[in-house]
């Protein structure tokens, strides 16, 4: 791809373009052949932690790579910021690719870079990835939807942002508990307690399952199978590591998968 800046004359500006690419959740072959190919055709990669590095590698050699994550608390990049990357790489005329973990519309904030774009007038792509509750369910065998047992899914985040105004959409928890949904719960491992015993006031039982699963599809991959009443307690040990709690009686396959592996193993 040429490296000249263009221009578009019907829109009287300078032309570039950006693909929000899903990285898909860990291991590098979970991300999808378009995105690879849009990989492979970048000027200009803007990516993060959540976002293998290896995959970085897909890119041309010359493409510029702008990292804009947090380097052990050292190093932050302000939304704003990564936005006003964005706008400005693609000014230059240049194919931009924000590199984002799992979905770049599932809690990547994906949203606010297609507004920061579309207020500027710059063309915006999307290439999905495999979510991270995906990824999980599939890495323990558990089955998020189930004929008898779980009619819906709900993808919640644990840690809404502070100083959220009243009028915003806030989780309700309890109205959660009723629903028989499996509960897919991101960003949720530091507030397991407050969680825990919001859907137990909604009703969910103490002895509901729960799976934990950390690094999904990574080599680095825990599972934690275990109840609300109890999970909690999985709060300090997994700290800080990126994980995705299931909620439901369909982490009961977790178990079966794990039966399973062992008579395997023992044939
Ligand atoms: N856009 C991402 C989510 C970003 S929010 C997606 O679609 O997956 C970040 C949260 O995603 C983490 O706190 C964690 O809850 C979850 N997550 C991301 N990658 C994960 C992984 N490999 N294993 C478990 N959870 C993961």
């Amino acid at each position: 791809m040429s490296k000249e800046q263009k221009f578009d004359y019907d829109r009287g500006m300078m032309a570039g373009r950006v693909t929000l690419v899903g990285a898909g959740p860990g291991a590098v072959d979970l991300l999808t052949i378009r995105g690879q190919r849009v990989l492979n055709q970048a000027d200009v990669v803007v990516y993060d932690d959540l976002a293998n590095a290896k995959l970085l590698e897909f890119c041309p050699p010359e493409a510029k790579r702008i990292y804009v994550g947090k380097r052990a608390g050292v190093h932050y990049v302000p939304q704003e910021e990564t936005c006003r990357i964005l706008i400005e790489e693609a000014r230059k005329g240049l194919h931009v690719v924000r590199l984002k973990g799992g979905d770049p519309l599932v809690f990547g904030r994906g949203g606010e870079e297609i507004a920061a774009l579309a207020a500027e007038g710059i063309a915006c792509a999307v290439v999905p990835g495999v979510t991270a509750a995906i990824a999980a369910g599939a890495g323990i065998g558990v089955p998020l939807t189930h004929r008898e047992h779980a009619s819906a899914v709900v993808f919640v985040t644990g840690h809404e942002c502070a100083g959220k105004k009243p009028d915003q959409a806030t989780v309700d928890w309890a109205a959660l508990a009723k629903t028989g949904a499996t509960l897919c719960i991101y960003m949720g491992v530091r507030r397991l307690p407050e969680i825990s015993e919001n859907l137990q006031a909604g009703g969910l039982a103490g002895t509901t399952p729960v799976a934990v699963v950390a690094n999904a599809t990574l080599p680095a991959q825990t599972v934690h199978v275990t109840n609300l009443a109890a999970a909690p307690l999985l709060s300090e040990t997994l700290k800080g590591q990126p994980a995705l709690i299931i909620v439901g009686e369909v982490v009961r396959w977790a178990e079966l998968q794990q039966t399973m592996a062992a008579l395997q193993l023992a044939q």
